[in-house]
């Protein structure tokens, strides 16, 4: 079968990428390389059955022959990209969903949102079922990312009720692992980053607020799952075991060996208090749950930031003039 990810060459995108080729099919992606890196798709592009496409899905998509499943995973996702980039991460929530939705629909073909733990906001219901509709600051910095993807799950929604496309739609929750960029400034790879290189380890505020955080590899089980599956409805996929950011800065610690301190930083705006996926949904319609410890999935990390460790430091010696 023939399928389309948009932000294929991303952190999730690349790897839908890879699983889908693994799986015998082709693939076309697409990405504009703002969030995107084309090295994360390079080692895939030898295969002959990737093609690639780099421009922005805001635009009209054009694609010719056969296309059986459209995954949209393009937008900047970390709080930083989003935060630096407010307005393109409406537009592609907006116009590039539009775009990727219409794309499917010519084609006949399924389609499945990347969508996000963040429509839930800073969550006044712990864990968060998908029947919560969630706390929103519509205004505030985050909200640039959080309403683009409500917006996005609305108009899927609604171009399933009056199209009847086959549409899924995945609430991905904290994840991470091999691809993060190094400088994507989640907290997962800022701290590996900063442990490697023997910097403190910057916790925002107290560090009290939680997180639950789920590999890579369990979130594209949960997806592939999710595509395959017939539930409509929106599906939290995360990990549901919680940690503080606390904790998690001492299991990096422990997962690098490094002896570093912590700074705290100022907290950022609407930064959510607590977060935990109820997958009980997940459970039930996918059998899908998370099998990655934390642990297992910070030494897999760990391992592939220290390949790219050396580029680091010779990318901050440059910067610095060394
Ligand atoms: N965070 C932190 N230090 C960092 C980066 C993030 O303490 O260097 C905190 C952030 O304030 C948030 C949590 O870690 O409470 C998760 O942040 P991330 O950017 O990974 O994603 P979010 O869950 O906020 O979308």
């Amino acid at each position: 079968m023939r399928f389309i990810v948009t932000g294929g060459a991303g952190f999730l995108g690349s790897h839908v990428v890879e699983r889908l080729l693994a799986q015998g099919h082709e693939v076309v992606a697409i990405d504009n390389l703002i969030t995107g890196r084309w090295l994360n798709l390079e080692p895939l592009a030898r295969d002959g059955r990737l093609g690639f496409l780099q421009q922005d899905v805001t635009e009209f998509i054009a694609v010719d022959g056969e296309v059986h499943g459209v995954f949209h995973f393009a937008s900047p996702a970390s709080p930083g990209d989003y935060l630096a980039l407010p307005i393109q991460t409406l537009k592609v929530g907006a116009l590039g969903t539009h775009k990727a939705l219409g794309l499917a629909r010519a084609k006949g073909a399924r389609f499945l949102l990347a969508s996000t733990s963040e429509v839930y906001g800073d969550p006044a219901v712990h864990p968060q079922p998908e029947t919560y509709w969630g706390h929103v600051n519509p205004v505030g910095p985050r909200g640039v990312y959080d309403e683009a993807k409500r917006f996005a799950e609305a108009l899927t929604m609604a171009y399933h009720r009056v199209h009847g496309l086959e549409t899924r739609i995945a609430r991905i929750f904290n994840t991470y692992g091999p691809r993060m960029r190094p400088n994507d400034g989640r907290v997962v790879s800022n701290f590996i980053v900063q442990a490697l290189r023997g910097e403190p380890l910057t916790v925002y505020g107290d560090g009290r607020q939680t997180r639950s955080f789920c590999y890579v590899e369990d979130m594209l089980d949960g997806i592939l799952r999710l595509f395959e599956s017939d539930h409509v409805g929106p599906v939290n996929l995360g990990n549901p075991d919680e940690h503080t950011v606390l904790e998690l800065a001492e299991l990096v610690r422990e997962a690098t060996g490094a002896h570093v301190p912590i700074e705290h930083r100022p907290l950022p705006e609407d930064d959510p208090k607590v977060r935990r996926p109820d997958i009980s949904l997940a459970r039930r319609v996918l059998g899908w749950e998370p099998r990655v410890s934390l642990e297992e999935g910070l030494r897999q990390t760990v391992a592939y930031f220290r390949q790219i460790v050396g580029d680091i430091t010779e990318e901050s010696d440059r910067r610095a003039g060394r």
